[in-house]
């Protein structure tokens, strides 16, 4: 029971739908299910219980390994890396494994835990984190027992150009002969989907467990995807305007006829996308309504005009029928952006 009219509802079969279908693509790949940023915003120790059958589990912060590993025995990789010696004392006293992108924190390591196992990270062209090349060599003539695998991150994995996933694939293969021992992890959801080449010994895959595309381009699996979260609010106020008025902060959107705006609480600060455009769809008892005028911190209003919708109907902000990557693309965001902005008032019900 919640009194909470906005509510984010995740569906456990869902999840358990997706990483099936991850299976079906990678075959004997092993898994590490990506549950950073309380799984996407889908709640991470629930998305834990439900994905079991992972290989292993990763987040970016050490906070959140911590909070996991009270639930999970399976191996937990911080992604984002570490720095100070209270950090590498959480990851022993906890079990967690970190990733290693740079020499300094590798010597850190060495000299506070030396037995504490640990990924190693190489720049493959994001520029964001990782080893250079040269670094990598360096660690490879060591041979360390204590790293668990390589792994490097795709910047483009979604786009339809691939030349930037081929270099990429090319200087990770390349790295790798420097030391074939090492188990490779390189694709997130898009590599997965899109790059078999990409798949090596461990995926990451992240959003297409919650059920969501990152291309444009779809694939047999992609299409057998299922939302994970349905993210809804009740419409709390209906109003018949004339043509000419205007509805909402700085009156955006204006009446060409007479009009009946809906009100829903729903608002950026649940998480609906302040910069969502006119036109965004709502989903109101079976049929799609455009959204109609500037999104409010509480609430939105949208244009129902000639329907039968009424005070207390339930709207679908995204889910079943409207795709996040929809509401997404109206906002100039992307699915994850939406998906880790559900605030905290917003409570998560979890069924089957
Ligand atoms: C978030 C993340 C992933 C998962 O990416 P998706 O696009 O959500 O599949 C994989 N690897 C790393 C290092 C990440 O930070």
């Amino acid at each position: 029971m919640t009194l909470a009219l906005c509510t984010a509802t995740i569906s456990l079969s869902a999840l358990r739908n997706n990483l099936q279908q991850v299976k079906k693509c990678t075959g004997n790949s092993q898994i590490l299910t990506v549950l950073k940023a309380n799984a996407y915003g889908h709640g991470m120790l629930e998305t834990a219980n439900a994905l079991q059958t992972s290989d292993a589990f990763a987040v970016a912060r050490i906070e959140e390994g911590i909070s996991l590993r009270a639930i999970c025995d399976k191996p937990i990789i911080i992604l984002s890396g570490i720095i100070g010696v209270d950090a590498v004392k959480a990851c022993v006293a906890h079990n967690l494994q970190p990733v290693i992108h740079n020499l300094d924190s590798w010597h850190f390591i060495k000299q506070h835990a030396a037995n504490l196992a640990y990924w190693l990270k190489v720049d493959s062209g994001m520029h964001r984190l990782g080893l250079s090349a040269e670094e990598f060599a360096q660690l490879a003539q060591e041979k360390d027992t204590h790293c668990q695998g390589l792994l490097s991150h795709l910047s483009d994995a979604e786009c339809e150009d691939t030349t930037q996933t081929q270099l990429q694939l090319q200087r990770f293969n390349a790295l790798h002969q420097l030391w074939p021992e090492l188990p490779c992890s390189l694709a997130n959801s898009a590599g997965v989907l899109l790059h078999p080449s990409s798949h090596f010994d461990w995926v990451r895959p992240g959003i297409m467990l919650y059920g969501m595309n990152p291309a444009k381009q779809e694939t047999a699996i992609s299409k057998n995807l299922q939302a994970v979260m349905r993210f809804t609010t009740k419409v709390v106020a209906i109003h018949d305007i004339p043509a000419g008025e205007s509805v909402g902060y700085n009156g955006r959107w204006q009446a060409s006829k007479a009009s009946r705006i809906a009100t829903l609480a729903a608002g950026y600060a649940d998480g609906y996308p302040r910069h969502a455009k006119d036109g965004t769809p709502v989903w109101i008892n079976g049929a799609s309504y455009p959204l109609a005028g500037k999104v409010s911190m509480d609430l939105i209003t949208v244009d129902v005009t000639g329907s039968a919708v009424k005070i207390g109907d339930e709207a679908e902000l995204w889910g079943e029928h409207i795709s996040a990557n929809t509401v997404a693309d109206y906002a100039d965001t992307i699915s994850y952006a939406l998906f880790t902005g559900v605030s905290q008032r917003v409570p998560r019900i979890y069924c089957e």
